[in-house]
Formats: structure tokens, C-alpha cells, sequence
């Protein structure tokens, strides 16, 4: 199953995840449309032939939806019936925080009773919001969509001088928008983990901005990348930004006007990059391998080989670079670094405070 929110690589998980299986004698179906088409018994038996040639597509074959009924407890117990009727008793869920949480709940051994069902999810998310995975399937494609988007407007911001503010996707996480800014050479980036008020981000725009213009025979144009869990409506920061830069240069407003580009839904399609792939099969392979060794509400991750406490995860043996997380303990986490506590939300937060200084030269 894939749910919530797509995520490019969605379709080398489902693929790899179908061929491990079948290559080991198990019968696949595919559910559609998340938890939804699970209600609904949508649910389709899948042959090699049905998997081998979406390796290359973006979104996924199987649909993804959001399903806020699968909250309650009854609509659970019908999902389980449903899969217990088609003779699932294993399911791999490909989805972000919320459908994993979904997984847990659908396993909530006060739930499942001596139910046979057993989980294993795969993080997909472009947003890079969950915990104990160094990448989610889909950053890495999203992250080169905006810097191709980034390199673009650099063309045209650095031919008419101008000043570009690029908001970009991510939920209430700014790892995409951090990322990118350094890998697309912005002048700056506004991020959620920051902490800012309205105030400081216009005034860290408004400084960067005079200072490029200061600097004769050097570039005039300036790129800043937005968060979009930064709450600040993008008109609203383009109208203060115009206001005090017109203000502070005497010039007129269509010399010095600010451009906003919105990159929205754009970020999250497209074909996914190699690594995408490469991680939606490598995170697939090892979680079909803990369903059939008899694991349970693991969560496949990827992380060099180092070392964490034991209780929470293990590296596999298949995959050095593939860890099994407890899917109840990788969601606490990710709780945790939502909330902006522990040592990486932490270190989001200030990553950029010493490196303002390089941005402004
Ligand atoms: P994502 O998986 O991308 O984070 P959502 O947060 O929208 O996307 O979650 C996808 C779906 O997972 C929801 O529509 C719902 O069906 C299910 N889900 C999310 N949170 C819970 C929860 N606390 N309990 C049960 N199901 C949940």
C-alpha cells in the first residue's frame, strides 16, 4: 500500500517490495488508494508483469489517498476484516508519519487481539520529517526539482537584477528548503525550525538585499528560499520586503520590485532521481525480509552503519546501509522532531546562524 502524501520512488518501493515476495513463492496484491481503497476492497493481485516498468515513474500505480476515518477504532476493525477476507496477513505501508501511525494502529496488539496481521513501513515523504531515517523515498528527487527550479530563476534574477523569494514544500519541516538553498546557491533561506518572527526575516532579506546592490561589478540579484511551514503569507513578505527596500534605496518600486515564485505540488512529481529508486528498493528489500523472518511494526530506515541502542534498531543483514526500526519508537521520534526537540531538531534550528555570514558575502 502506498498513502498520504506521494512521494517520487513510491514506485520502486511497491515494485521491489512485490519481487522480493514473489521471488520467495508469496502472493501479492497491491491495495489502492491507501487506507481508503483498503475500506473499499480495493485490492488487485499483482504479477511481475504489473511492477517491472514502473521503476522509472513518478507518483505511484497504486494510488495514495488520505482517509481521516481511520482514526476510529471500528473502521480499523473493518480494514482488518477486509484484509483478513482476502488472505493478507502481511502488509507493507509506504507513507509518511501519518501512515505509519496508521500501521501501528492497524497492529495495537489491544486491537489486533491474536490477529495474524503483520506490518512493516517504509518511509516516504519528500518533506524528510521522519525520525531515525537519515532519508525518506522521495527527498532526494524533490530536492533536485527545486534546484533545477532554483537554477532557473538564477538565469533570470541575475539578468534583470532582481530579487526572487522561492517558497517551497515540506510541511512543518525546512529540510528541503535547507538543502536546497545550499545545493541551489540561494542568499538565503527562511525555515520553520528557525524560530523567526516577521520582523527578522524581513529585516535578514532587506540587509542582504542592499548589501548585493552596495557592491559595484558584483551581482545585484538575490535568491531567497522559503519554507512553507513558515507561516508567513508569501504576498504579505513580498509587500514588507518592497515597502522598506524601497524605502532604504529612494529607487522605484519597478526597479527593486520583488518576485515571488511558488513552486508547490511541481516538487513532489516527476521521475524519481536514481538514488530515490535506489532507496525505495533497498528499504523495500529488507522489509518484505523482516515480514517473512516474523517481524512486526518495524519501520525499514537508511543509515550509514553506526551504532544506536540496540532496543530501538538493528542493522540488517542484508543491507548494511538498511536498518529495522521499532515502528512505535521511530514515531515518538518523529513526534519529538516535529516539536523541534532532541539534538537534530536542535541543530536545524542553528545550523544557519554561522553561516549567515557567508551567505552575506
Ligand atoms: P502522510 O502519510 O504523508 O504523513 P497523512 O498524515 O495525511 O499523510 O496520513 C495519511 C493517512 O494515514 C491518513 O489519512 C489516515 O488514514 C492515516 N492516519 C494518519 N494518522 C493516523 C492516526 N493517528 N491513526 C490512524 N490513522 C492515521
Amino acid at each position: 500500500m502506498t498513502s498520504g502524501g506521494d512521494a517520487p520512488g513510491m514506485n520502486a518501493a511497491v515494485r521491489a517490495a512485490a519481487l522480493v515476495a514473489m521471488a520467495n513463492g508469496i502472493e501479492v496484491v497491491g491495495i489502492r488508494r491507501g487506507y481508503k481503497g483498503l475500506l473499499e476492497n480495493d485490492l488487485v493481485t499483482l504479477a511481475p508483469g504489473d511492477v517491472l516498468a514502473v521503476l522509472r515513474e513518478g507518483g505511484t500505480m497504486l494510488g495514495s489517498a488520505r482517509c481521516k476515518a481511520f482514526h476510529q477504532r471500528d473502521v480499523r476493525d473493518r480494514a482488518r476484516a477486509v484484509l483478513h477476507q482476502a488472505g493478507v496477513d502481511q502488509l507493507v505501508v509506504i507513507g509518511g508519519n501519518g501512515s505509519l501511525t496508521g500501521a501501528v494502529r492497524l497492529t495495537d496488539a489491544d486491537e489486533l487481539g491474536e490477529g495474524a496481521l503483520r506490518v512493516a513501513g517504509i518511509p516516504a515523504s519528500i518533506d524528510n520529517d521522519i525520525a531515525y531515517t537519515g532519508l525518506s523515498i522521495g527527498v532526494d528527487t524533490a530536492m533536485n526539482t527545486i534546484v533545477e527550479a532554483l537554477d532557473k530563476i538564477a538565469d533570470t534574477a541575475t539578468a534583470h537584477d532582481r530579487t526572487f523569494i522561492v517558497e517551497v514544500m515540506g510541511r512543518d519541516c525546512g529540510y528541503l528548503s535547507m538543502t536546497a538553498a545550499v545545493a541551489g546557491g540561494a542568499d538565503g533561506v527562511l525555515y520553520p525550525e528557525a524560530g523567526k518572527d516577521v520582523h527578522s526575516i524581513v529585516d535578514r532579506i532587506v540587509d542582504t538585499v542592499l548589501a548585493k546592490r552596495s557592491r559595484p561589478g558584483r551581482s545585484r540579484r538575490a535568491i531567497f528560499v522559503k519554507a512553507e511551514g513558515v507561516h508567513l503569507p508569501i504576498d504579505q513578505l513580498k509587500r514588507e520586503v518592497d515597502a522598506r527596500l524601497a524605502a532604504a534605496s529612494g529607487e522605484e518600486l519597478t526597479e527593486t520590485e520583488t518576485r515571488v515564485t511558488v513552486l508547490g505540488h511541481v516538487v513532489r512529481g516527476g521521475r524519481p532521481s536514481a538514488f530515490d529508486r535506489l532507496l525505495g528498493s533497498r528499504l523495500a528489500n529488507v522489509a518484505v525480509r523482516a515480514l517473512m523472518a516474523g517481524r512486526t511494526r518495524v519501520m525499514a530506515a537508511w543509515m550509514p552503519p553506526v551504532d544506536i541502542d540496540p532496543a530501538i534498531g538493528t542493522r540488517t543483514e542484508a543491507d548494511p546501509y538498511c536498518w529495522l526500526v521499532e515502528l512505535p519508537a521511530a514515531l515518538a521520534e518523529t513526534d519529538r522532531l516535529i516539536a523541534g526537540q532532541g539534538g537534530l531538531a536542535q541543530w536545524r534550528a542553528h545550523v544557519f546562524d554561522d553561516l549567515e555570514a557567508v551567505f552575506l558575502l
